[in-house]
């Protein structure tokens, strides 16, 4: 079978080369995204793999690959809104997308970033480079004296839950489904008491109408004074100027946010400061928010199995059997 991969990263390429030689494919690796300049590089091959967030509605791509003989477009990623599904169904192309590919990778930098909040290390940086090698006003609290709210508990906020019950933290969520699986690593409450009572409040939910600016003026008030806030999930979650306010009014103590609203405009490229946004500016000025560039999922366990996932997705559709990952 011949395979085009759309978007390779440097990090992916052993990988795939790997699964390639093991599962006796032909996979061509290219760095462009999918367009209506590029779709025409998909011709003579079997299935197609792509990973992109620019927009993939044109229906011309849909019209060439169906052209092509090719039956599937498989993400490999979560998120799939850059695609539409509608002209994928009408085109005869099955969509797959990999609903979980390391959920701890994503855990594991919001505790990261949770535990250098806690332990005051920014304002520890900042007194540093200014020569202050105290301790005054510094002092930290403990990971096991802490309840740390989990807002969507999925995939992600609950391994999330898991990591931080393992370390002896009282853990409570609000999401409208419950699963009684992280019963014994997880306590159910409505949204109020959660963000009341949380020393530390985790988001983890998609970004849809329902829950975008769930995170505002009137939740962060709601938080208490001494409270951080960690965004692992997506920047429209969060009403920007209204966390900035907060932030600079000492409504809560912090905040570490690996995602942000405007954040296509920067992260992922090299760009010149006159192309930073000034929010995050403001934001990565203050000594307790830490800001990392959508790098949450970028480990090497979550690398191999979004390669392989996706790969064994387009063999398992072009061969005509079902996957549990198809969208439509
Ligand atoms: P998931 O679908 O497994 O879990 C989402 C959970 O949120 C579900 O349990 C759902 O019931 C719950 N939910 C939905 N609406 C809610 C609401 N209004 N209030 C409370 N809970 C609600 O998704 P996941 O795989 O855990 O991913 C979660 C988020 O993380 C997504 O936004 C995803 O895009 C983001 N993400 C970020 C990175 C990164 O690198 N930073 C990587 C992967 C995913």
């Amino acid at each position: 079978m011949k395979i085009i991969m759309y978007s390779v990263l440097a990090e992916e390429r052993p990988y795939i080369e790997a699964w390639a030689q093991k599962n006796g494919h032909e996979v061509t690796q290219i760095t462009d995204d999918l367009t209506p300049a590029t779709v025409e590089l998909a011709n003579g091959y079997d299935g197609i793999d792509i990973q992109q967030t620019i927009p993939t509605k044109d229906p011309i791509i849909y019209q060439k690959l169906a052209s092509y003989g090719i039956k599937q477009i498989t993400a490999r990623m979560v998120g799939y809104e850059m695609l539409d599904l509608d002209l994928a169904t009408q085109y005869g192309l099955t969509v797959t997308n990999i609903p979980a590919y390391s959920p701890r990778a994503i855990a594991e930098l919001g505790l990261t970033q949770a535990m250098r909040l806690i332990r005051q290390l920014g304002y520890f940086d900042q007194r540093m480079e200014n020569g202050d090698f105290t301790w005054n006003g510094m002092i930290s609290r403990e990971i096991h004296d802490l309840t740390v709210g989990v807002i969507g508990a999925g995939h992600i906020g609950g391994a999330t839950a898991q990591i931080y019950t393992a370390l002896g933290a009282h853990v409570i969520a609000n999401d409208p489904v419950h699963n009684v699986e992280l019963a014994p690593f997880l306590e159910y409450v409505d949204l109020d008491t959660l963000l009341t009572t949380a020393d530390i409040v985790t988001i983890h939910t998609p970004l849809t109408d329902e829950t975008e600016n769930i995170i505002n003026a009137k939740t962060l008030q709601q938080m208490k004074k001494t409270a951080y806030f960690i965004n692992m999930a997506r920047g429209g979650l969060v009403d920007t100027q209204a966390l900035i306010v907060a932030l600079q009014q000492h409504e809560i103590a912090g905040a570490a946010l690996d995602t942000l609203a405007d954040e296509n405009l920067f992260f992922e490229h090299q760009v010149t400061p006159d192309q930073i946004p000034a929010d995050y500016k403001i934001l990565k000025a203050m000594p307790n928010v830490l800001i990392s560039p959508h790098s949450a999922f970028f480990t090497n366990t979550a690398i191999k199995n979004i390669v392989e996932i996706g790969l064994n997705d387009v063999v398992t559709i072009v061969s005509g059997k079902k996957s549990a990952n198809a969208l439509n």
